[in-house]
Formats: structure tokens, C-alpha cells, sequence
């Protein structure tokens, strides 16, 4: 793999692709700067060797152009304050304003581009948009492992403009080198965790996952297709009615291959999709039909944990119930602590980006375990044994 570790940077501009992708709030404030911080390593290697940095990154999904509402301008003040340099911003990623501000570049400086979603050459791949950004920088760094899923101009194909300078970034390689370890050479016993709204979304890692591991743990809201497939009495809960079958031949499958596949037993039961709803926690086959299931329920969440506990690797994907409402938290906050006491008893715990990495962040316990991916459909793909665009571009 080649890594920014293998190059000294002096003299040079390196044009760095990092995932700045970040939530912002109504005043344009960071919620989450996690992936921010994850670039900052890169960052400062280039600057400590004593080259100057061009970041590209997409924020959003601008449909029309140019919006204020998706300009990367708003985050220029958080990103300096963390890097500790006062970043210059170029209001178009390409023209003649980003060709002048990357040419007087000096060393040890960073300039940040608009928005490369402002154009959709980005997202179609187009190379002519890729050669015209190649042209900002000397050396090309990829560190977006969130996109490193996309054939986009910014992520794959502007790498053949660099053909003997292009490199991956640390974040990147980091986050190859957890998914590689959970993925090839797991300590057994191996336990997923797959949670969240639909079963179709992680279908095929759910079929990959089941030559690799020894445990899954299905929870959230897909728990309840595999319910219904048994026959179960779901109420309002979310379904899936047309991957019943499928459901079911995903449990003969688990079967065959001698993974113990573990569905919850018990749900907590709730009359509305609200924080205030009237709750209480039932067997998982017998939800009134006004009624639905937002969360696993207690019993549940102290079997998954059990399995948790004794496991040596952990990856987990999705979560147990609707977190973001306090109410409906519990069992995934259970699944968090139970993650984290096995990491504590020597474990390698990789957290799956999107909510998973968002419902660890709410419970404070980002350092408690042992790896938070930025990515949630990379890691995804990646983990499904699909070659990533952007890894294969760098590596070719
Ligand atoms: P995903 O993006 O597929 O990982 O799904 C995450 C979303 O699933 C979160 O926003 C959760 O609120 C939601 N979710 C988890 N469990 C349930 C459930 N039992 N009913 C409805 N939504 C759920």
C-alpha cells in the first residue's frame, strides 16, 4: 500500500481528497467533526515536511449547483481552529480564482476548495473535470475512505493524472487496515452486529458476513422481516414484506454454514413513533396491530450482550432500535457497552460508519472502543468483498 508515510512532501502541493462531508446545523455549527479530525493527521504530515495542502471534498447533496447551503465556506473557521492555520478558501473548485489561489501557495499553507458536488462532473467521473482539478497540485492524496466506494472525478479518476505521485493518506490506510483485520484474520469467536431500518440495505454483507463469522446478531428495525417470516405478529413495526422469503433462507443458511444467527425475543413495544409514546417491553411475535417495535427489549439486549462479552472480535453495522429518540436508546446503548466491555477484556471492535458510529458518538464512547470507521457505504462495500474505486485507483 502506498502511503503518505513514503514521501517526503518538502516543496511539494499536495492535492488531498479528504471526506468533509460533516453535519451542520441550522447556524452552519459542526455536530460532528469526527471526520475532520480523522484528516488532520495527513494534513499535518504534508505541512511538517514542509509542503502546502489543496483539500477537495464534497459537502451534501447539491443538486443545483452552486447553494449557499452546501458551501464548504462554513466550515473554513472550525477547520482552521483544529489545525491551528489559518485555512484560505477558493469560492469555485476549478477556474481561474483556484488556479491562482493553488499557484501562490507557499509551504506550510492550506487552501480548502468549494464544493466538488457544485459540478456534476464530479459525481459522473468526468475526465476532464479530473484533469482540470490535477492541475492544482503536484502530488495527489487520496483520504476519503466515506467516498472511496465512488468512481467520481475527485476520488478515482483524476489518479491517472498522477500516475507515479499518488498516494493513500493515513486515515485511509487505517481504515483498510481495521476492515482487513476484522475481515481476513479475525480472533475467534467472531461476532457481527447488524441493526437498523431495512434488511435489503445489508443483505449482501448479511451473506458475506455468514462465511466469516461465528455469531449475527440481527437487531432494529430489519429484526422484525425475519419475525414476520416465522410467522410473527408484528403490529406497525417496520417490514419488509417482500424479502420474507429471503429472511428465512438467510436463517437455513446460517444454519448450514454453523453460524449461530441470534434475533431478539423481545421488543419495547411502543403506541406511536414518538420520545413521549406509551411504552412497554413484550415478546417480539406478539405486537397488538396498533402498535409497533422501536427498540429490542430487555431480555434481548442482556442474551446479545452476553454474546458480545465473550467475543474477540466484534464488527458492528446498524443500530437496535430508533436511538435518536432517548426512549428507544437503551438496547443499543446496551449493545455500546456491552462492545466495549469486550474490547476492555481484549476484543478488536470496529464500528461501521452512518449510525452506529453516530449512536457511539452520543454515548460518549468513541474511545472505548477500538475503531470508528468514517465510512458507512465503504465499509459496507468493502466488507462485502467489493473492490473500492477509490483504493483501486491509488493501488493501480
Ligand atoms: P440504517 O441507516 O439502515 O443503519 O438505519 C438506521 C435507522 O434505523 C436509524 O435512523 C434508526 O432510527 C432506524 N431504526 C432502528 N430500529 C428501528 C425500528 N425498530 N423501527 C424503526 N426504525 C428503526
Amino acid at each position: 500500500m502506498k502511503t503518505i508515510e513514503d514521501f517526503n512532501f518538502s516543496g511539494k502541493k499536495a492535492l488531498v481528497r479528504v471526506d468533509f462531508n460533516v453535519p451542520l446545523d441550522e447556524n452552519f455549527n459542526i455536530t460532528d467533526d469526527n471526520r475532520i479530525k480523522g484528516a488532520k493527521p495527513t494534513i499535518e504530515k504534508i505541512l511538517k515536511d514542509g509542503g502546502a495542502v489543496i483539500l477537495m471534498s464534497h459537502l451534501g447533496r447539491p443538486k443545483e449547483g452552486p447553494t449557499d447551503k452546501y458551501s464548504l465556506k462554513h466550515i473554513v473557521d472550525h477547520l482552521s481552529k483544529e489545525l491551528g492555520v489559518q485555512v484560505d478558501f477558493a469560492n469555485d473548485c476549478i477556474g481561474q480564482e483556484a488556479i491562482d489561489k493553488a499557484a501562490n501557495l507557499k509551504d506550510g499553507e492550506v487552501l480548502l476548495l468549494e464544493n466538488l458536488r457544485f459540478y456534476k462532473e464530479e459525481e459522473k467521473g468526468d475526465e476532464a473535470f479530473a484533469e482540470k482539478l490535477a492541475a492544482l497540485g503536484d502530488v495527489y492524496v487520496n483520504d476519503a475512505f466515506g467516498t472511496a466506494h465512488r468512481a467520481h472525478a475527485s476520488t478515482a479518476v483524476i489518479a491517472k493524472f498522477f500516475p507515479d505521485a499518488k498516494y493513500f493518506g493515513y486515515l485511509m490506510a487505517a481504515e483498510l487496515k481495521n476492515a482487513e483485520k476484522v475481515l481476513n484474520s479475525p480472533e475467534r469467536p467472531f461476532t457481527a452486529i447488524m441493526g437498523g431500518a431495512k434488511v435489503s440495505d445489508k443483505l449482501e454483507l448479511i451473506e458475506a458476513l455468514l462465511d466469516k463469522v461465528d455469531n449475527l446478531i440481527i437487531g432494529g428495525g430489519m429484526a422484525y422481516t425475519f419475525v414476520k417470516a416465522k410467522g410473527g405478529e408484528i403490529g406497525q413495526s417496520l417490514v419488509e414484506l417482500d424479502k420474507l422469503d429471503l429472511a428465512n433462507s438467510l436463517v437455513e443458511k446460517a444454519k448450514e454454514k454453523g453460524v449461530q444467527l441470534i434475533l431478539p425475543t423481545d421488543s419495547q413495544i411502543a403506541d406511536k413513533f414518538a420520545n413521549d409514546a406509551a411504552v412497554y417491553d413484550g415478546p417480539n411475535n406478539e405486537i397488538p396491530a396498533d402498535k409497533m417495535g422501536l427498540d429490542i427489549g430487555a431480555e434481548s439486549a442482556k442474551a446479545f450482550a452476553e454474546v458480545i462479552r465473550s467475543s474477540k472480535t466484534v464488527l458492528w453495522n446498524g443500530p437496535m432500535g430508533v436511538f435518536e429518540m432517548d426512549t428507544f436508546a437503551k438496547g443499543t446503548k446496551a449493545v455500546a457497552d456491552a462492545v466495549v466491555e469486550a474490547t476492555k477484556a481484549g476484543a478488536f471492535s470496529l464500528i461501521g460508519g452512518g449510525d452506529s458510529a453516530a449512536a457511539v458518538t452520543k454515548f460518549n464512547l468513541t474511545e472505548e472502543v477500538s475503531y470508528v470507521s468514517t465510512g458507512g457505504g465503504a465499509l459496507l462495500e468493502y466488507m462485502e468483498g467489493k473492490e473500492l474505486p477509490g483504493v483501486k485507483a491509488v493501488n493501480e
